[in-house]
């Protein structure tokens, strides 16, 4: 497992790493296909949509292929007492924009009924193939070669930790999103 570090380097995490949140699926192909060019993340989406058929499944990804610009970002470490929301850490996350870089996509669709728990559409992740980037994948254009593959899943596990940390965080919206 790689973790993408909050400077954009990427480490091999051992087996007692802890991550806040996680998302993660047992991979096998259900499904493969490749595709020449596409122009961006959008066009992507929409080569995908026609390869998935119903999208009232989750979908697991993983797709290998080149790309000519590529915007990446990370997420620093957070430190106690984790006063800041999404809506502070998302618009202020460092990005890393890559150029003709060779890697693998991974990640998931979500239906849109998933609601809070999850992201709704599509969330990609990327790790190069030499492993010295990576990070949640913002935007690309003049991607190529691309081939892949998915897994349709129609079972969702949702799992919260029980620990004091979490019995009383506060998670209430308006503590989480609306602050400055
Ligand atoms: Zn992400």
């Amino acid at each position: 497992m790689y973790e993408a570090l909050g400077n954009g380097q990427v480490i091999v995490v051992n087996d007692t790493t802890k991550i806040a949140y996680a998302n993660a699926a047992f991979y096998t192909e259900d499904k493969t296909f490749d595709i020449n060019k596409v122009e961006n993340y959008n066009h992507l989406r929409a080569q995908i949509n026609e390869q998935i058929g119903s999208r009232n499944y989750f979908y697991a990804f993983q797709i290998h292929g080149t790309f000519n610009k590529l915007k990446l970002g990370g997420v620093p470490k957070q430190e106690k007492p984790y006063t800041e929301g999404l809506d502070v850490l998302i618009p202020n996350r460092p990005v890393f924009d890559r150029e003709n870089i060779t890697g693998t996509l991974v990640g998931f669709y979500c239906p849109d009924f998933i609601g809070k728990i999850n992201v709704a559409g599509y969330h990609f992740h990327f790790v190069s193939a030499d492993k010295k980037s990576a990070g949640h994948v913002m935007e690309f254009t003049d991607a190529s070669n691309l081939s892949g593959g998915f897994k349709r899943i129609a079972k969702y596990q949702f799992d919260l930790p029980e620990t004091p940390a979490y019995d009383s965080v506060n998670l209430e919206k308006s503590f989480q999103y609306n602050k400055k």
